[in-house]
């Protein structure tokens, strides 16, 4: 049996009822005979509540001391369950990313993962038998010796950190979802769970608006190749056998998926913004005086069409941004407006994207056909499309997204039977 990280989110240890549940789910692999580390999240809520207190104590913070305050819920979780895990008979301590350590850059709230050395952790696995549990989110700089932080929902990314560390045959994510599905079940209640994902599957998913796992953690999951399963933390521990192969997705090299599909999943995003700028003077130069304000401005712009002039002499520029960033972006331009001669902008906050993912894609030509002929089917109008090697993604008025979404599910034959 080989060595495992067991992740778990903050509704998996909410209270101690919950963490001793958690228990019992790592003494039956260590029974099974594996090397553990686990990593854990702060209790459900913990991490607002104390985001919340540091804007309480002075709207402008320093994020050095938000990091000290942020860090603090991981603390008492790896901590009780090492206390649970004693209890129940299993050799066990914890880790605080600064103690491992888990070295990080200096961009406090949303460090990045540089080095953590899995030595010491083997050694005590082989010698001592002792189960590591590590806090998530947080690290150390160690030029200063600071407490950092991995940005919202950066536990994920330790537990991968971790298990690249490890060398561990895969990174077990106990979460409130029983694995990853074609598409949100809310929208389609028929949304297949499926068995496997590539990484760059799971990465566009996740990009797009689906929200099983932060979008850095698999990245990293890509980049050192570790196996990331995704299973249910509300099953029962006594009721796995650990030999079998539980309910769950695995997010692996798309080497390890035997039959491909064509189209793996649909993602949609609400989170979008639509701004059109009509009758741009079209001379070389023009775009970067657009997009280098918004760049300036830190706004990050997604989708891009430009229209051919009629004339020759002027254009159109549509172009998509975060919802929340909307009127931010707007303010940019109307700046520059001077440096960059329009007649007119418009912007649109009533517009969702979806987009279908699949790195079957690259085999079969005619699959964007289909999701046009579909959305049109159902007179649904496409106001802005870009494409990758693996995904299209369309940009339409948010009251259809439900419709969309559903139509494109059967379409791909991806509904359950
Ligand atoms: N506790 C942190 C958060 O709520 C990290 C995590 O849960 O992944 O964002
Ligand atoms: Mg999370």
């Amino acid at each position: 049996m080989g060595r495992l990280v067991m992740k778990f989110g903050g509704t998996s240890v909410a209270d101690i009822e919950r963490i001793r549940n958690v228990a019992r789910h790592v003494k039956r692999e260590v029974a099974a005979g594996h090397e553990v580390a686990v990593v854990v999240s702060a209790m459900a809520g913990a991490t607002n509540r104390l985001v919340e207190w540091c804007r309480e104590a002075s709207a402008l913070h320093d994020a050095r001391e938000y990091d000290t305050v942020v860090a603090s819920g991981e603390q008492v979780t790896s901590g009780l369950l090492a206390i649970a895990l004693q209890a129940a008979g299993v050799n066990a301590r914890s880790w605080q990313g600064w103690q491992l350590p888990i070295k990080t850059s200096d961009a406090h709230g949303s460090a990045r993962i540089l080095d953590i050395n899995g030595e010491e952790l083997i050694k005590r696995f082989k010698e001592r038998k002792e189960v590591a549990v590590v806090s998530g989110f947080q690290g150390i700089y160690p030029d200063t010796g600071r407490v950092t932080t991995l940005g919202r929902g950066g536990s994920d990314t330790s537990a991968v950190a971790v298990a690249a560390a490890i060398r561990a045959e895969r990174c077990d994510i106990y979460t409130d979802v029983d694995g990853v599905y074609t598409t949100d079940p809310r929208v389609v209640p028929r949304a297949r769970r499926l068995d496997k994902i590539a990484f760059e599957e799971m990465l566009e998913m996740a990009s797009l608006g689906a929200k099983v796992m932060q979008v850095r953690s698999i990245e990293l999951a890509m980049v050192h190749q570790v196996r990331v399963f995704v299973r249910s933390s509300f099953d029962k521990p006594e009721d796995i056998d650990p030999h079998t192969a539980p309910p769950g997705t695995l997010i692996c090299d798309e080497a390890e998926i035997m039959e491909q599909q064509v189209v793996t999943g649909i993602a949609f995003s609400k989170d979008e913004a639509q701004i059109s700028i009509r009758r741009v003077q079209d001379k070389p130069g023009v775009a970067a005086s657009i997009f280098g304000p918004l760049a300036e401005a830190n706004i990050n712009v997604d989708m891009i069409v430009q229209n051919v002039s009629e004339d020759g002499r002027r254009t159109d520029l549509t172009f998509t941004v975060a919802r929340s960033e909307l009127s931010r972006a707007l303010d940019a331009i109307e700046k520059a407006a001077p440096q960059i001669g329009y007649k007119e902008i418009s912007a649109d906050a009533n517009v969702a994207k979806v987009s279908i993912i699949g790195i079957g894609m690259r085999a079969h030509p005619g699959v964007a056909q289909t999701m046009f002929r579909t959305l049109s089917d159902k007179g649904i109008n496409i106001q802005v499309i870009s494409t990758s090697e693996i995904k299209v993604s369309v940009l339409i008025a948010e009251e259809y997204v439900e419709l969309a979404v559903r139509a494109l599910h059967s379409a791909y034959e991806l509904d359950t039977a």
